[in-house]
């Protein structure tokens, strides 16, 4: 009985400075009582949709093991924008039922848990993921033995320049395995989301990683290579073009391991028409930024089905409805309205190829 006590004291000591509900610390007391954990700590990050927890657990020869738990938020306001990475995911078919809070979160954990694991045995650097139950995520802890998380590229303290250089070649190596190997584009790949220890990058975060076929996934590609891109050349690296990392990352017939990929990079460099000019990359760039690709087979260009689609109102449904001329999109809104919900139902196709150009 005592020691049932202090077990429920040791959850509700991780409690203490982040208010979790009732159902969080019965699911932190039972991964204690099966072993996953043996104590809980005090939170490693206080995020908008996460909070993440240092844990420890205890080998057979009672050393201690770090572990870091990461337990989803129930309150639904910080979950609005979540819905575009799950809708179109054939993984997630049900989508969201966005009156469950609780169901919510709990898919978010689970994709987390998922795109973890695939990762993770893909043999990139990344948390193991260990557990999971409802909304809470336990994995391996990347820090050192007292419980220090290692820091975020964005806070990592890199004098050498080759290093810099060095870290970007293995990141958009690691993309690539991530979306050849993995089938996976992380989404929300930047400085954030990545540790750094050793000259090795870690990485994280990846509840929001969608599949190649997600209808929008190409877009998010663009964005994480843009991403890395802008962060790299803020710290003085040589990078390439956004077009030759969509490529160099999407191309089917390249390596997929080191130092292979790496290797192919270097070539990629050498064959630069334009080395080196700033502008012209630039340029290149925001054209490439700008440009309309093709999300998924069904999205190219089909005059005839096309034709259909906007006679019946749907223009804006169309991928490339940027393109077209306003009053062809609204065309026959009117008398199209009741179609709306039917041809937008399973997929966000209105602004799918609605990329950034900012
Ligand atoms: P969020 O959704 O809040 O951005 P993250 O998964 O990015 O959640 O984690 C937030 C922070 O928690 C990270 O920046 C990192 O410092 C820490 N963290 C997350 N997972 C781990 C882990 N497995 N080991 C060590 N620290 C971690
Ligand atoms: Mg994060």
């Amino acid at each position: 009985k005592q020691g049932e006590d202090r077990e429920k004291d040791k959850a509700d000591r991780a409690t203490s400075d982040q208010v979790l509900d009732q159902r969080t610390r019965m699911i932190l007391l039972q991964m204690i009582n099966r072993g996953v954990v043996s104590e809980v700590h005090g939170a490693i990050s206080t995020g908008k949709e996460a909070n993440v927890y240092g844990a420890v657990s205890h080998d057979d020869q009672g050393e201690a093991i770090q572990r870091a738990i990461k337990v989803y938020k129930t309150s639904i306001l910080v979950f609005k924008d979540r819905e575009r990475y799950i809708t179109g995911e054939h993984r997630f078919k049900g989508g969201f039922d966005k009156g469950n809070n609780r169901k919510m979160v709990k898919l978010w954990a689970e994709k987390e848990y998922r795109n973890l694991r695939r990762i993770h045995s893909a043999g990139i650097p990344s948390p193991e993921p260990l557990s999971l139950k409802l909304h809470v995520l336990a994995m391996s802890f990347l820090g050192d033995r007292k419980g220090w998380a290692y820091p975020r590229l964005r806070d990592a303290t890199i004098e050498d320049q080759d290093e810099w250089r060095m870290l970007y070649i293995q990141l958009l190596g690691l993309m690539r395995k991530i979306f050849q190997v993995c089938r996976l584009v992380h989404a929300d790949l930047s400085e954030y989301n990545i540790l750094y220890h050793k000259q090795t990058l870690y990485i994280i975060d990846v509840s929001q990683s969608v599949e190649p076929d997600h209808p929008r996934s190409l877009e998010f590609l663009r964005m994480d290579i843009k991403n890395v891109g802008d962060f790299f050349r803020r710290k003085g690296v040589d990078t390439l073009t956004d077009r030759m990392i969509y490529d160099f990352i999407t191309a089917a017939g390249l390596p997929t391991d080191e130092p292979a990929m790496g290797e192919a990079l270097e070539k990629l460099y050498e064959s630069r028409p334009d080395e080196g000019d700033e502008d012209a990359m630039q340029v290149d760039n925001e054209v490439f930024r700008n440009q309309y690709i093709p999300q998924t087979l069904e999205q190219v260009y089909d005059v005839e089905k096309d034709g259909q689609t906007l006679e019946k109102g749907g223009g804006k449904d169309l991928v490339y409805s940027n393109l077209l001329a306003d009053s062809v999109v609204e065309k026959g809104q009117d008398e199209g309205q009741e179609q709306e919900d039917d041809s937008a139902e399973g997929t966000e196709s209105g602004d799918g190829a609605a990329l950034d150009s900012d």
